[in-house]
């Protein structure tokens, strides 16, 4: 792709969420990159948008405005008709050009050990996308641990930890880590130093910066800008890691060509 990416957030949402009650917008997102030096962004819905298909199509419309600076990421319920969720999380990757799929322990009330946990890994495997699962609060589903069966199950698959265990179940998103080599490590919400221990024990290779909100992208780059790392370790974890793991070159090139059916979509 012609834009060169160094830095990127491997996780934010785009729109409203009525379970966490929040809000994000388009130019809080484009505003708080070019504040921080955030050369691209993967974004998926709140897991309590309104509309999870509207909020893919507003994604995949950023995608086309920004190229090379937004890709998507799928987010929306695997409970009921699974036809549905199959034919939506597809729309996304083949349609949409996303490039991976959020599994929502929480804000979806989904338990990564049950069928419908399953039907979240099961399709990414089947799509080639990795998947992102929120850890942290909302235990027992938000469990770090609980992702090590799926990545037994599906050695090829990549599970992102999205936040890591949020600091208080951090170590837990460690030892799950040091379990599966699958397992990787997305840091928001954590302590500095416990991001520092992460890539001392379990590798540059399998750390990667995220933010989930816009507030916290100043802070999220100041924890690693803080921990001083050596540049070839900094940049995997800034960025190329999050590159390889979603393979944003090649999805990059994709998106532009995507720009017909994301228009499409929206009409
Ligand atoms: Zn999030």
């Amino acid at each position: 792709m012609a834009r060169t990416l160094k830095v990127v957030d491997a996780h934010a949402h785009l729109g409203e969420c009525c379970v966490f009650g929040l809000l994000t917008t388009e130019e809080q997102l484009v505003r708080r990159m070019d504040e921080s030096g955030i050369d691209a962004t993967i974004i998926q819905p709140f897991p309590g948008a309104t509309n999870a298909e509207e909020t893919h199509n507003r994604i995949a419309e950023l995608c086309v405005k920004y190229p090379g600076r937004f890709f998507g990421l799928a987010s929306v319920s695997p409970h009921g008709d699974y036809d549905a969720y199959y034919r939506e999380v597809e729309r996304c990757v083949r349609d949409l050009h996303f490039v991976g799929v959020k599994l929502h322990t929480i804000g979806h009330s989904v338990n990564p050990l049950t069928e419908d946990g399953d039907r979240v890994f099961s399709t990414a495997h089947e799509l080639g996308i990795p998947v992102m699962v929120h850890t942290g609060p909302g235990v027992p589903f938000a469990l770090p641990s609980l992702c090590i069966p799926a990545a037994q199950k599906y050695p090829g698959l990549n599970i992102i930890l999205a936040h890591a265990g949020f600091a208080v179940f951090t170590a837990g998103a460690q030892v799950a880590a040091s379990v599966c080599k699958n397992l990787f490590l997305e840091t928001s919400w954590c302590i500095a130093d416990d991001i520092r221990w992460m890539i001392s024990t379990i590798g540059a290779d399998r750390v990667m910066l995220g933010t989930d909100s816009p507030t916290n992208v100043p802070v999220e780059v100041a924890k690693y800008r803080a921990l001083e790392l050596e540049p070839e370790v900094y940049d995997k974890v800034m960025g190329s890691n999050a590159i390889e793991i979603f393979k944003l070159s090649s999805r990059g090139e994709n998106v532009r060509a995507a720009r017909g059916t994301a228009s499409e979509a929206r009409s």
